[in-house]
């Protein structure tokens, strides 16, 4: 069974304006999957209808089998949902911001304590349980919006941007937090602006773009695709002007350092020989590693 199927799903809203064109998208049970889209492509609209805070306009969205709209609890029961702003009273205590969360999914006390344990433990937060969230660092709120989406046990974790803004220490350990409990068997659906965390973290993606689905693969089939690599060099000297060479996209991105995409199909070789002959010598070279962002750019159209 798949954990989401979404078919032709439309949204228009009251202002007339359609932020979903009938859109498809499939998720396996216990997939780790990305979404993907710049500002304004209708991930939050997607997300928010997954999530019952925005009424569909058109379509049917299936979640683990149950239907959003005729069996809207079972679905609710099956989401746990991490919004992307900080969204908890921050004068409460952080036990009790996951035991009320409880509450409201109608688990007895009882019961209630023991996952909020769990969560908090899961989440390496159990010594600060006692906390008043607002003391709490950024990385550490971030852990109890996760702490508390997971108390009702949810199939499906859906993460709204959840690193956004958080270092990159933070972000990597929170990368191996949802890994955990992806490997626990817990479906995930992130969306991300940092494609390095998609990459790094997703079996598979789909891209969206003015409220349409433009890409919807593995992440290893969209990887194997991209057409072009993109090089950081190291100049021995200082250059006024970018040098041009045929086939070869060149950035400067200061005096001694260019970007340079180089196409799937070219090797260096053309590349350094023409590099010489100008009189450029490169003194290191390194992968700039954007390869999703590249393909991205490809497939978006810039
Ligand atoms: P994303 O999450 O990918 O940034 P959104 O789903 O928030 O994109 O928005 C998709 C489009 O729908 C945007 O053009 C946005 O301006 C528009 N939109 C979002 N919410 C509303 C609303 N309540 N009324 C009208 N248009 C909206």
């Amino acid at each position: 069974m798949k954990a989401l199927s979404i078919r032709n799903l439309t949204k228009t809203y009251g202002n007339g304006f359609t932020a979903l064109h009938g859109i498809d998208l499939e998720v396996e049970d216990g997939d780790f999957f990305a979404l993907l889209g710049p500002n304004g492509a209708g991930k939050s609209t997607a997300i928010g209808i997954i999530c019952s805070l925005i009424n569909l306009s058109a379509g049917t969205v299936r979640v683990f089998g149950h239907d959003l709209v005729r069996h809207s609890e079972k679905v609710k029961q099956c989401i746990g949902m991490v919004p992307q702003e900080i969204n908890f009273n921050q004068f409460e205590t952080v036990q009790n911001i996951v035991l009320n969360q409880a509450g409201y999914y109608g688990i007895a006390y009882k019961e209630a304590l023991v996952r909020a344990e769990k969560c908090l433990k899961q989440m390496h937060l159990w010594d600060q349980r006692h906390t008043v969230s607002r003391r709490l660092s950024g990385g550490m709120k971030r852990r109890v919006m996760i702490a508390r989406a997971l108390v009702h046990n949810p199939r499906l974790l859906i993460l709204d941007e959840p690193t956004a803004g958080v270092d990159i220490e933070i972000r990597r350990s929170m990368w191996q937090l949802m890994r955990e409990v992806n490997e626990q068997g817990t479906t995930i659906i992130l969306t991300t602006h940092y494609l390095e965390e998609a990459e790094s973290l997703c079996r598979n993606i789909a891209i969206i773009d003015k409220g349409t689905i433009i890409k919807h693969s593995k992440m290893s089939d969209l990887l194997a695709q991209i057409k072009v690599n993109h090089f950081i060099l190291d100049l021995a000297d200082r250059l006024a002007q970018p040098p041009v060479v045929e086939g070869y996209d060149i950035v400067q991105l200061d005096s001694q350092t260019l970007q340079v995409g180089i196409p799937g199909e070219k090797g260096f070789n053309q590349l350094f020989l023409e590099l010489t002959r100008q009189g450029i010598s490169v003194t290191s070279m390194k992968n700039k590693s954007n390869r999703l962002e590249s393909l991205f750019l490809d497939l978006v159209g810039g």
